[in-house]
């Protein structure tokens, strides 16, 4: 087969997208690459062609604002404004695949309206990337298209490591921890084998610190536990979600301070984690320039509470040989890092501090007992070679 295949990655207000060319090569070859965000109020189009080089910068009229409309003018620009574009498949990240979808699916009829069951379960990201497969499907009705699962890299994980404390019955109903960011943390196994093959076959845990934040333990580049569960809320506090939290706080704001459960709901997700803590921001790089006293606490207590859950996840995995660093905050932002670090410096963890603020791949001291790396990671080259696979190269 020869043509591109268009990753889509939709949030709830950002599109990120890129295109990959199939052909005689053995690695896909990235062309261009970008996002729209600010969706739901001013969309900005950015897109980059195969140097970083950016292409086209757009804007919409005011009052365009939806997801819908942004999708189908997105669709165009990639159809018709960029060079060599013949589109032979679209691949997507698909945020919840429940208990069904341990593996990436070509969307059809049936696992569409199954998919839809589960936006419930993620209403911030399932319904968009939802949306997308449809908009696509709309406008190019027989370009195969391929669901990718943030949860199916979970769902070998060992059955005790996906319970809750729960009566059995919920268990066997779903109501277990299923775990996200898992084509991010694929994408890592799979360059950490590639950089250091000896390592990915040891206890390592990713830290994939975006927006959206989570951990990730693997041996021999499988993953055996993460910090997320049920829903993306679990685990680290992350840009504007508040992660762990007793669940007693919910009971009592419906109950005593008389919020709805869409009030609590839009608290835990848009309003708390780095945004609630500090009132200022949800982006790392506001509150490292901010001398608001606020400013520093947000950014304490999300160090402390992520170097917490890596000795929590050492246990699990019995000993840690390596920490890998990954997305926006962790591959750029060596304070975040430092702070992280010092706090497992009791479990033998030095930096380096030149390579750490210079941000390189391997970013620990020689004398330290466990690694330290920055890799970036690549959720849409996961998507593009899960497609390719699925479409064209099936294993036996
Ligand atoms: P998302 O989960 O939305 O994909 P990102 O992975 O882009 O989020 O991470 C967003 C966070 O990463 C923000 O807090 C931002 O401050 C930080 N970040 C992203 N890019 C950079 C950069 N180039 N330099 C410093 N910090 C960055």
């Amino acid at each position: 087969m020869n043509g591109q295949i268009l990753c889509l990655n939709a949030g709830s207000s950002s599109i990120k997208f890129a295109l990959f060319e199939a052909g005689a090569a053995t690695k896909l070859v990235r062309r261009h690459f970008g996002k729209v965000e600010e969706i739901g109020s001013d969309p900005r189009l950015t897109v980059k062609d195969a140097s970083g080089k950016t292409v086209i910068e757009r804007r919409w009229p005011e009052g365009v604002s939806s997801h819908e409309s942004v999708l189908e003018d997105l669709l165009t620009v990639v159809r018709h404004e960029l060079p060599g574009t013949d589109l032979i498949a679209a691949g997507h990240r698909v945020v919840h695949g429940g208990t069904r979808f341990a593996e990436p699916c070509l969307i059809e009829d049936d696992n569409l309206r199954d998919l839809d069951t589960l936006c419930a379960l993620a209403p911030l990201h399932q319904p968009h990337n939802l949306a997308a497969i449809r908009a696509v499907a709309a406008l190019l009705p027989d370009l195969p298209q391929v669901a990718c699962f943030d949860t199916a890299f979970h769902r070998g994980n060992p059955d005790l490591n996906q319970r809750f404390a729960l009566p059995r019955s919920l268990h066997d109903q779903g109501i277990r921890r299923y775990g996200f960011h898992g084509l991010s943390y694929e994408f890592i196994a799979d360059e950490l084998h590639r950089i250091d093959p000896g390592l990915a076959k040891k206890r390592v845990i990713v830290a994939h610190l975006g927006n959206g934040a989570s951990l990730c333990a693997m041996h021999d580049g499988r993953s055996i536990d993460t910090t997320m569960g049920f829903t993306a809320l679990d685990g680290l506090m992350m840009g504007t979600r508040c992660g762990s939290l007793d669940p007693g706080v919910v009971l009592h704001l419906i109950r005593q301070a008389d919020m709805s459960v869409q009030e609590v709901e839009r608290m835990l997700y848009r309003q708390s984690g780095l945004l609630g803590v500090s009132g200022l921001s949800s982006d790392v790089r506001t509150l490292l320039e901010s001398d608001d006293p606020r400013a520093q606490e947000a950014l304490d207590l999300f160090c402390m509470l992520a170097a917490k859950e890596i000795s929590a996840l050492a246990t699990v995995l019995g000993g840690l040989d390596a920490v890998v660093f990954t997305a926006g905050i962790g591959e750029n932002q060596p304070r975040i890092r430092q702070a992280i670090c010092n706090r497992l410096e009791w479990l033998g963890m030095v930096l380096d501090q030149t390579a750490n603020t210079t941000n390189q791949t391997s970013i620990s001291a020689v004398d330290g007992n466990i690694a330290a790396m920055v890799i970036p990671t690549d959720e849409e080259r996961m998507i593009a070679n899960h497609t390719c696979r699925l479409l064209w190269n099936p294993s036996p």
